[in-house]
């Protein structure tokens, strides 16, 4: 297309919208803390930017109800919950055409088995709008039964459903939600009884791979997490060294409801995942880099990818695959991924080749100036296209 032409186009565009060069308003919104399994209180902070024509309200609206199985009362109850009793209220702040960032906090005092659901929006001086997806979370103790009925008799079971963290949910609940890579959370044997230091756990790794962290290696993950839905199981995971990782009980049974699954653990150990399009894997909380070990496992256990270094498991069942078993394969494969077909090497003397371009790639390089790069890199984007597209697997 000319020049003149694409001008031409972009002021149609541009007509189309009443030739505003007007600035639309941003809006994030995050609850804190993530997830805890006691009453406390849980602050909603949404922030409004506009630097050009400033923010006048930001206002958070909120659902909250009681955590229970969906079906309660019927012969199967469900692992993903629903609410009952729900009631919806919100806080609005108001600011003066405010161009640095407008934030407004909403402490909500949550007792157990909670489930809310919050949607922010935010108004700038010119009346636009922007308004967040609505997110579900659940606090305090987590369900234990549920209701079934057996014939002429109702009888209550011992009865555990996953709980959400960050989860995309239609209002009203229990309509269908959209698709997403449902990343499940489970607490090791060596948080003994402690499931609240799983749960502070569970949001370093979560904020640091999703929210708040400003290395290289979380951008993709922080770019698409709308793309994400994060949850907490029960009790019964268990990983050891040596690669040894299991899910029994409650956690096994919750474990259904998730595609991937991470055993999140206190002790060091070496970290280790299935390679496989939603396997398990194993995240050590406590480490300074925590959030980058997890994204390299989930590298293997949600996008199938293998690792880019000697002594890792160099296999993969990615698409595409990020690793050739010749030097041949991956050079037919590079230039049709858009990729430098003399810039494959072998990884170590594993004989897996890969595509090195020479950056810092999250499946090789324990760094957190690392990314997904090369053939991982698209592998990661193609998953998240799907997922943007309605099916992500
Ligand atoms: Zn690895």
């Amino acid at each position: 297309m000319g020049a003149l032409r694409r001008l031409l186009s972009q002021l149609a565009v541009l007509a189309s919208l009443g030739l505003c060069a007007c600035n639309n308003p941003g809006v994030t919104v995050l609850h804190d803390p993530l997830y805890r399994a006691s009453p406390h209180v849980s602050t909603i902070t949404a922030t409004g930017v506009d630097s050009k024509d400033g923010i006048d309200s930001v206002s958070i609206t909120v659902t909250i109800g009681t955590l229970t199985a969906c079906n309660n009362g019927g012969f199967t109850p469900s692992l993903i919950p629903c609410r009952t009793a729900a009631f919806q209220f919100g806080r609005e702040c108001i600011f003066s055409h405010e161009k640095g960032p407008a934030v407004c906090r909403f402490p909500l005092r949550l007792g157990d088995r909670s489930l809310v659901t919050y949607t922010a929006t935010a108004r700038n001086s010119r009346g636009s709008t922007a308004k967040t997806t609505p997110i579900t979370y659940a606090a305090g103790a987590p369900l234990t039964q549920a209701t079934i009925h057996v014939v002429f008799f109702d009888i209550t079971v011992p009865w555990e459903t996953a709980r959400p963290v960050w989860w995309h949910t239609d209002l009203p609940l229990g309509q269908t939600a959209p698709d997403k890579i449902d990343v499940g959370f489970f607490p090791d044997a060596d948080w003994g009884t402690n499931y609240q230091g799983f749960t502070d756990g569970l949001q370093v790794i979560a904020l640091g791979s999703f929210f708040n962290d400003t290395n290289p290696f979380s951008n993709f993950y922080r770019f698409w997490k709308n793309e994400f839905n994060l949850w907490a199981g029960p009790a019964g995971g268990n990983g050891e060294d040596s690669c040894v990782r299991s899910l029994s009980g409650a956690a096994s049974t919750v474990s259904g409801a998730v595609d991937g699954k991470a055993i999140v653990h206190q002790a060091a150990f070496r970290d280790c995942s299935d390679i496989a399009l939603g396997g398990l894997g194993t995240s050590q909380s406590t480490l300074t880099d925590a959030a980058w070990v997890f994204t390299h496992e989930s590298g293997h256990f949600l996008h199938g990818l293998g690792d880019e270094y000697q002594g890792g498991g160099n296999g993969n069942v990615s698409d595409p695959a990020n690793t050739w078993t010749s030097q041949s394969a991956c050079q037919t494969a590079a230039p049709g991924l858009g990729l430098t077909a003399s810039q494959c090497a072998q990884i170590g003397t594993t004989g897996f080749w890969h595509v090195d371009d020479g950056g810092v790639t999250t499946m090789r390089d324990r760094d957190l100036a690392s990314d997904w790069r090369t053939a991982s890199g698209l592998a990661v984007g193609r998953r998240m296209s799907k997922c943007a597209g309605g099916a992500c697997y």
